[in-house]
């Protein structure tokens, strides 16, 4: 495997690479959200950290045990035998880096919308969102079901468009970066969101999917591009951001969201 400059990529240094741009970024926004908060946590932040932080190591190390190597696996045989819908254009290979990060992040809209239209995927999806506050490490807090599956929708992608090991890991580290961006708790300067709103997502926009509000929380799918939004009329703007309540309504109480809770949340009872 070669990226762009014909440098050696491997498996494990991409892995290597995307854990530390993972870790790397979730630092720096802590570090922002402390010292510009958007507004007070109306829950210990600590104690929410333990069990997000808790719930991504625990998902981290089990999809790496289970899916790392037939995901690899996947890229490397795609790639050798030159499988995919991007093997049949003669186009520059930057055009296809491009074609393959807008296409996967335009599945995930559509995998992210019904995930909260159909009620057996909003089970798994809820537990993302019954977080009380929104800050940097929700971004990575879900369910292992709801990231299980889209692993095997992700294998099956890969194979259909046939995207090498560079593709996937630019796409992973965008949309990493970009959730832990537009979740976090963090005062952005007007000028700058107004701006990020035209192709990409501010954490503003994305509070508004956050809150207890359905209408409201039933739109602004987008995690790296926010024109599908635009395109497919899902996108609420104008929405007065002081007054979002961040949660599920169902919820409300940290004790009905811990590790524990999360865990089994998916098989207890359906809220909306
Ligand atoms: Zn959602």
């Amino acid at each position: 495997m070669f990226s762009p400059r014909g440098t050696p990529l491997t498996e494990s240094t991409l892995t290597y690479l995307r854990a530390g741009l993972g870790v790397g970024a979730l630092l720096f926004f802590l570090a922002l959200e402390l010292s510009v908060p958007y507004r007070k946590p109306t829950v210990s932040k600590t104690r929410r950290w333990v069990h997000n932080i808790g719930l991504t190591a625990f998902n981290n190390v089990v999809l790496t045990l289970v899916f790392a190597t037939a995901l690899a696996g996947t890229t490397a045989y795609v790639t050798k035998h030159q499988i995919g819908i991007l093997h049949l254009w003669a186009i520059p290979y930057w055009l296809k880096v491009v074609l393959a990060v807008a296409f996967l992040d335009f599945v995930l809209y559509v995998w992210h919308l019904l995930n909260h239209e159909m009620p057996l995927l909003w089970r798994f999806h809820r537990v993302h969102h019954a977080d009380l506050n929104m800050d940097v490490s929700t971004a990575t807090r879900f369910h292992l079901g709801e990231l299980a599956i889209s692993v095997v929708i992700k294998m099956g992608l890969i194979y259909l468009i046939g995207a090498d090991l560079f593709m996937v890991f630019l796409f992973e580290s965008l949309l990493l970066v970009s959730a832990q961006f537009h979740h976090s708790s963090l005062k952005v300067p007007w000028r700058f969101e107004r701006v990020w709103w035209l192709f990409s997502v501010p954490p503003s926009m994305h509070r508004i999917h956050h809150s207890v509000v359905i209408k409201e929380r039933d739109s602004n799918y987008g995690t790296i591009f926010s024109f599908w939004d635009r395109i497919f009329g899902t996108m609420t703007i104008g929405v007065d951001q002081d007054r979002i309540r961040i949660g599920v309504g169902a919820y409300p109480r940290f004790d009905q969201v811990g590790l524990g809770r999360l865990l089994i949340m998916p098989f207890t009872k359906p809220v909306r």
